[in-house]
C-alpha cells in the first residue's frame, strides 16, 4: 500500500513538472510574439511632491494585451519572464518605450519631472544594463535627468560588490536611482550607504498600516527619518486615502504615488491628467 501511494505521488509530481514546463514554454512563445506584435503597452502612474503638490514623475508600468486572454497584469507574467530570461528583452523594450514617451512629452511642453522604470534583478545582473540605458537615452535624445530606475533590494543579494559598481556606472550617466518596495527585502541596512541611490520608495504594505496602529506609523516615520539622514528623498507608494496623504505630508515624506492621486493611466489619459492637474494646482 505504501508502495502504491509512493508511485501515485511520483506520477502526480512529474505531471506537475510537465504542466509547468509546458505552461512556461507556451507563455514564453506568446511573449516573443507579443514584442513583435506590439501587444505590450505601458501605463503611467503620476507621482506628486507633498511639499508643493507639483507633479514630480510618472512610473512606467507594463501591461500585456494578450490577443486571447485579454489584459494580463505584470504580476501574472513578470515572474515567468524572469524565470525564462524573457525579462531581458521585455525590459529593454520598456526602457526604450519609456524614453521615447518621455521625450515626446517633453517636446510637447509637459513638465512631468522624471519617468521611473522598473528593473528586475536578472535584467540588472544578466545584461549590460549601463550600455542599454545609455543607448535608450541616446536613441531618443532624452536628457538623463528625466530618467529614473527603480531597483529592488533583491538585486543586492547576488553580488554586493558588482551591484555597487553597476549602480555607480548607472549614476554616472546622470540618471536617478531609487529602491522600490523598500523594507520588504531580506538585505541588511548596511548596504544602503554604499549604494549610489537618490530615493527610497516606502512599500505599499507599510503605507496601508500607517493609520492602523502605532507600529505601522513607526515603520513609515522611521523610513522617512532614515532616508533624510542619509541625504535621500522618500516617496510613499500605494497611497489610497486623503488621511494617509495628510499623515505622510505632516511627517515630511517628500512625495506620494497611489490611487488617491491617480491610478496608472494609458498614454493619452496621462496627458489629460497633466493638463487637468496643472490647471487645478
Ligand atoms: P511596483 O513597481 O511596486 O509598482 C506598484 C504597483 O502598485 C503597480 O501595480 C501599481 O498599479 C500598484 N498601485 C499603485 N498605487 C496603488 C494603490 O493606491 N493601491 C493599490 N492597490 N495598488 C496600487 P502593477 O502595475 O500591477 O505592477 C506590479 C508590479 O509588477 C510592480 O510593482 C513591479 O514590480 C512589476 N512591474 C510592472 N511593470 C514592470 C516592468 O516594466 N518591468 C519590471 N521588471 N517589473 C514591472
Ligand atoms: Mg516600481
Ligand atoms: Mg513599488
Ligand atoms: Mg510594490
Amino acid at each position: 500500500r505504501v508502495k502504491a501511494q509512493g508511485k501515485n505521488s511520483f506520477q502526480f509530481y512529474t505531471k506537475e513538472i510537465n504542466n509547468r514546463a509546458v505552461e512556461l514554454l507556451v507563455l514564453e512563445n506568446d511573449m516573443h510574439k507579443a514584442i513583435k506584435d506590439q501587444d505590450f503597452i505601458l501605463y503611467y502612474q503620476p507621482q506628486i511632491s507633498l511639499k508643493d503638490l507639483s507633479i514630480v514623475g510618472v512610473e512606467s508600468l507594463i501591461r500585456w494585451h494578450h490577443p486571447k486572454k485579454g489584459m494580463i497584469p505584470p504580476a501574472d507574467f513578470i515572474p515567468l519572464a524572469e524565470e525564462s530570461g524573457m525579462i531581458i528583452e521585455i525590459g529593454e523594450w520598456v526602457l526604450m518605450e519609456s524614453c521615447r514617451q518621455a521625450k515626446e512629452w517633453l517636446d510637447k511642453g509637459y513638465h512631468f519631472g522624471r519617468i521611473a522604470v522598473n528593473l528586475s534583478a536578472k535584467q540588472f545582473h544578466r545584461s549590460n544594463i549601463t550600455q542599454q540605458v545609455k543607448a535608450a537615452l541616446e536613441s531618443h535624445q532624452l536628457p538623463p535627468e528625466h530618467l529614473e530606475l527603480e531597483i529592488t533590494e533583491s538585486i543586492a543579494i547576488e553580488n554586493i560588490d558588482v551591484t555597487i559598481e553597476t549602480l555607480k556606472e548607472l549614476k554616472s550617466l546622470g540618471i536617478h536611482l531609487s529602491i522600490d518596495d523598500f523594507g520588504t527585502g531580506y538585505s541588511s541596512l548596511s548596504y544602503l550607504k554604499r549604494f549610489s541611490i537618490d530615493k527610497l520608495k516606502i512599500d505599499k504594505s507599510f503605507v496601508d498600516d500607517i493609520l492602523i496602529d502605532d507600529g505601522g506609523a513607526a515603520i513609515a516615520t522611521s523610513t522617512i527619518a532614515l532616508a533624510h539622514q542619509m541625504g535621500l528623498k522618500v516617496i510613499a507608494e500605494g497611497v489610497e486615502t486623503s488621511d494617509q496623504c495628510a499623515f505622510l505630508q505632516s511627517h515630511q515624506c517628500d512625495e506620494a504615488q497611489g490611487y488617491h492621486i491617480s491610478r496608472p493611466l494609458n498614454s493619452s489619459d496621462t496627458q489629460t491628467f497633466f493638463d487637468q492637474y496643472n490647471k487645478q494646482h
